[in-house]
């Protein structure tokens, strides 16, 4: 059994070696001979120590009580015999997918060579779902059938449902550094849910587009008249901050004090929603029966920049323990709530970044369109 997993693992942090555990975990209960492949890092198609995979089969033969084995061989008559030699009910972790250069490029040799390590697919990889890569998308035209993994599988039908068909109200919190990131999940949203509450810098090009002084606030320029014409257009669906917690500096935050947004100090910078707003985002969270979160409120790697994107992680996870579905995409948003402790109080924390994004903008997600099956 061929297994595409997202093991694209920051060092520390094993929640995405977690979230594959349970497909994992399925195929070899079931005697199945498990040959995992995922890619790791940038390299340049090449081998490279520094983006090995082998500290990850480390890692995941700590989470298991399979026999995980590895090899680092590119070479597939070897490892076929390998794949071939493995006991059933037992695991193989093949070396990092792009250190092939046909790896990224979706070259078909390569594809059609992966397709000689297993007698079907199964593409657990949501995370990287949005590249049409020949261990995503390339193989499953040599190896058939091609289905979703049970994380591929819970990934879809949250952000599917969400989307869908989400129990109204709906809302949706967006924040993050960079309004041009995000402008087609905005866009995409919009029609689509009942308020959309907007924060971090992204809220400052709005502010822009209101007429009002934003000081030394992360501004895109370029997108303040797209900012004025999506405000024109979504009438008091858009809910902006009405306080701002500024500073002289990122790395000022002794200096930091709450303002009104119409007072936001000349020589300041706004590095999170101000507590007025934290209180009434957490309201609106609290009275939603689906809450879709994606972008921190602030600078949240710098306390207390970080106390509105908390108020809005505590405010979701009391939203889950009253019944509403909660879900948390983006890699930076989900790395917050893991730091707050809440992962376990959402109902979904995305394993995607860029692949949860794309697919809130309604784009077709290649790993996803090539699959034979997908869900129940
Ligand atoms: P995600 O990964 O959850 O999609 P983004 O990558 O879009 O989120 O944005 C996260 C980054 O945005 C964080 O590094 C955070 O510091 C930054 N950020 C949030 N608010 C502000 C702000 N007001 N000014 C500057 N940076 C901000
Ligand atoms: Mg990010």
């Amino acid at each position: 059994m061929l297994v595409r997993v997202d093991f694209n693992v920051p060092e520390g942090d094993d929640t995405r070696i977690r979230a594959a555990l349970p497909t994992i975990t399925y195929l070899v209960e079931r005697g199945a001979k498990v040959v995992l492949m995922s890619h790791l890092g940038r390299p340049k198609g090449a081998p490279d120590a520094k983006y090995s995979l082998r500290p990850i089969a480390a890692r995941l033969a700590a989470l298991t009580t399979h026999p995980v084995s590895f090899t680092e061989s590119a070479d597939f008559d070897a490892l076929v015999a390998a794949t071939e030699a493995l006991a059933p009910g037992s695991i193989l972790l093949i070396e990092n997918t792009r250190f092939w250069p046909g790896e990224e490029q979706n070259d078909d040799g390569l594809a059609r060579s992966l397709a000689r390590l297993g007698d079907c697919y199964v593409n657990d990889a949501f995370g990287a779902a949005h590249r049409a890569h020949a261990s995503t998308e390339g193989v499953t035209r040599h190896l058939r059938p091609s289905v979703a993994g049970l994380l591929m599988e819970t990934e879809l039908a949250y952000l599917g449902r969400a989307l869908a068909a989400p129990a109204r109200p709906f809302v949706a919190i967006l924040g993050g550094s960079k309004i041009s990131g995000k402008i087609d999940v905005v866009e995409a949203l919009l029609p689509k849910v009942d308020a959309m509450l907007i924060g971090g810098a992204m809220a400052c090009t709005f502010f822009r587009a209101m007429g009002l002084e934003v000081g030394r606030s992360l501004v895109e320029p370029d997108r303040v008249e797209m900012a004025r014409d999506l405000l024109e257009r979504a009438g008091t669906r858009i809910i902006l901050p009405h306080d701002a917690l500024v500073a002289r500096g990122m790395d000022a935050p002794e200096t930091a004090h709450a303002v009104k947004r119409d007072a936001i100090p000349s020589d300041e910078a706004m590095y999170d929603i101000g507590p007025d707003t934290a209180r009434s985002f957490a309201r609106a969270i609290a009275s939603a029966k689906t809450v879709l979160w994606n972008g921190p409120m602030g600078v949240f790697e710098t306390p207390p920049f970080d106390a509105g994107t908390l108020a809005v992680a505590h405010a979701m996870a009391e939203a889950t323990g009253r019944g509403a579905t909660t879900i948390v995409g983006g890699g930076d948003s989900a790395a917050a709530v893991a730091r707050a402790g809440l992962g376990a109080r959402m109902s979904h924390v995305s394993t995607g970044g860029g692949a949860s994004l794309e697919f809130l903008e309604g784009k077709v997600l290649p790993g996803v369109a090539a699959l034979d099956v997908v869900g129940a």
